[in-house]
């Protein structure tokens, strides 16, 4: 993760409440294979599993979302632990937040410091 000039402690998420799977509404994105993951770790069909949580979006499929205060989250967000509900078969869009190209624009970054207690900004760039 070299080219960013933050780190990521995430003993931060513990007590953040969720804000990188909640707010705006955003897409989810997910490959057939990590659609297929979480749909094994669901132990349900394919078929009802792209049927009540996935939408297509152009060429490519994201997970829905629900309504949460007063924007969304992520269908699969707890909003009871506040935590992802499927943690260990997560996409790999969550699995690299917020280690994601967008963040090397100054202004999305600045969103990003606002949003997420778990960036650490090198001494070099503070
Ligand atoms: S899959 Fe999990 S980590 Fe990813 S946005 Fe949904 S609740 Fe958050």
């Amino acid at each position: 993760m070299s080219d960013f000039k933050y780190s990521f402690d995430g003993s931060a998420c513990a007590s953040c409440g969720g804000k990188c799977c909640t707010g705006e509404s955003g897409y989810i994105f997910c490959s057939i294979a990590e659609l297929q993951k979480i749909c094994e770790f669901l132990k349900i069909s394919f078929n009802e599993f792209t049927q009540k949580y996935v939408k297509k979006v152009g060429y490519n499929f994201s997970l829905i979302e629900k309504r949460y205060l007063d924007g969304y989250a992520c269908i699969f967000f707890d909003t009871e632990t506040k935590k992802c509900g499927i943690y260990d078969v997560r996409p790999n869009q969550c699995k690299t937040f917020p280690f994601w190209d967008i963040y090397k624009n100054e202004e999305n970054f600045q969103e990003l410091l606002q949003q997420c207690i778990g960036i650490k900004v090198d001494k070099k760039y503070s």
